[in-house]
């Protein structure tokens, strides 16, 4: 089938959106796919797909913020046939509340779920990908992890926080000679139901004039004057990137902060 035949690879947050996109991509490249997710059913509803395609894959609840957790699902992977190579840290949460009336548990929680479910997901997976003779971690960070959003903060932190942990980490591979590489990627303006939420939330905040078109709250529409390309990326577009970066052909590739936005963090 492809690249990754005898590999497994872990998706966090592939019940949906980029993740499910990203567990679809592996798969079809040979790979094992441990398809995690805290919504149980939308994680077998993503290996239903890589099976219909021919792959392979397991269904697997993790709230990527419970270390127990973690620790559970990487023993199902030990006892697996193929060796974990690939770890994708995807999920992830977002919301729009200026810094000044947001709550601290809300505020913590995004961190949760982000920054410290990508520290756990590499804590725990990196010496099992180390012990597999190496392979290729990648971080979901954003935009959000480059450069400042009014109205998301917390949200901006924790991604900031995927970008400086995967560069510290991948020194940490590097200096080790273990082989893992470990990158984060950062998206803009991708179509997936995360980002149909965010525009519904922004409408619901009066963040957008009430006679506006309702037509130009579409994705497409919004990337024509968002996006310096004016198109908005799609969830396989970043499941390539992540197939690039989990194959041979990335091997000098580590620590690099990686944009796939179009252009927006161009400027
Ligand atoms: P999505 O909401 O479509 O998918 C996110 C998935 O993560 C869902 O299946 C959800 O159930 C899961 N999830 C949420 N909390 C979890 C937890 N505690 N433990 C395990 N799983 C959990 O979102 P998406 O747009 O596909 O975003 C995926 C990643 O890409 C996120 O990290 C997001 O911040 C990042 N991102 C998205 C965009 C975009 O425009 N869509 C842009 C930049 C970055």
């Amino acid at each position: 089938m492809g690249d990754f035949n005898e590999k497994a690879a872990l998706v966090t947050g592939a019940g949906s959106g980029i993740g499910r996109a990203i567990g679809l991509g592996l798969a079809a490249k040979g790979a094992y796919v441990w398809a995690t997710d805290h919504d149980l059913a939308a994680a077998k509803g993503t290996v239903a797909m890589i099976e219909a395609a021919g792959g392979k894959g397991r269904a697997v609840r993790l709230d990527v913020s419970d270390e127990a957790q973690w620790q559970t699902t990487f023993e199902l992977c030990d006892a697996g046939e193929q060796a974990l190579t690939i770890l994708v840290n995807c999920a992830g949460i977002s919301a729009i509340a200026d810094t000044f009336s947001m709550q601290l548990d809300d505020f913590r929680r995004i961190m949760a779920v982000n920054a410290e479910g990508t520290f756990l997901g590499m804590k725990h997976g990196v010496p099992r990908i180390a012990a597999a003779g190496g392979g290729s971690v990648i971080n979901i960070s954003s935009m959000a992890g480059l450069k400042g959003i009014s109205g998301m903060a917390a949200y901006c932190a924790s991604k900031g926080a995927i970008r400086m942990m995967s560069k510290a980490v991948a020194l940490e591979c590097a200096s080790l000679r273990n082989h893992v590489r470990v990158n984060s990627l950062h998206p803009g303006l991708v179509d997936t139901p995360a980002l149909r939420k965010h525009i519904d939330a922004a409408i619901m905040a009066g963040q957008v004039p009430q006679d506006t078109d309702p037509a130009a709250f579409h994705p497409d529409e919004i990337a024509k004057t968002a996006v310096p390309i004016g198109v908005a990326c799609q969830a396989e577009e970043v499941a390539d990137l992540v197939c690039f970066l989990s194959s041979a052909n990335a091997a000098h590739i580590t620590g690099a902060e990686i944009p796939i936005d179009g252009g927006m963090t161009a400027g």
